[in-house]
């Protein structure tokens, strides 16, 4: 069974407030060139007190400020090698993992939504938790001119939808089978 981790207007508008001033981090000397870099998902989990933020590709020394400012527990990459373990604790092969993957959608790991669950998983009190989670992404793209695609699913400070990868991913990361 997979169960859909809820999307809350609390935990949309904390991930809107840490967009925000990922913005102003962003903009603070030594100015970074507005490139690539400036393109990415970005994810955060409530669970009680605890607050958990991750963004898809590489953490950055602007991701880890806003992180630290905001006292948000920032999840890490997703090491390929390591082990990958669904929410009852069993050991998900990595031929399982890595056949999630989808044609034109991203890496299994790569995005922001399983770089929170499989970070969650690993303390505790927050996975234990799991049925009072609530989650959402939102999108970080400020320089409209490097836009590349023209729909309206991936604008700047907008909710995304999980790519097609992370729907398979999620539901493996979340299923209840021992
Ligand atoms: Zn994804």
């Amino acid at each position: 069974m997979f169960l859909t981790i809820k999307e809350t207007a609390r935990s949309r508008f904390k991930l809107l407030q840490f967009n925000a001033e990922l913005m102003a981090q962003f903009s603070r000397p030594p100015t970074i060139n507005v490139g690539g870099g400036q393109k990415f998902m970005t994810g955060l989990l409530i669970s009680g007190n605890d607050v958990l933020v991750a963004a898809s590709g590489s953490n950055n020394r602007r991701i880890e400020a806003t992180a630290n400012l905001k006292g948000y527990i920032l999840c890490p990459e997703i090491r390929t090698s390591a082990g990958h373990f669904s929410r009852v604790g069993a050991a998900i092969p990595t031929l399982d993992y890595e056949s999630t993957h989808r044609d034109g959608a991203s890496q299994p790991g790569a995005c922001a939504a399983p770089r929170l669950i499989e970070h969650a998983f690993t303390i505790p009190r927050i996975k234990n938790n799991w049925r009072n989670w609530e989650m959402s992404e939102i999108f970080y793209q400020p320089n409209t001119a490097r836009r590349t695609r023209d729909d309206l699913f991936w604008v700047h400070g907008l909710s995304a939808p999980h790519c097609a990868t992370c729907d398979s991913l999620i539901a493996l990361l979340m299923c209840t089978r021992p």
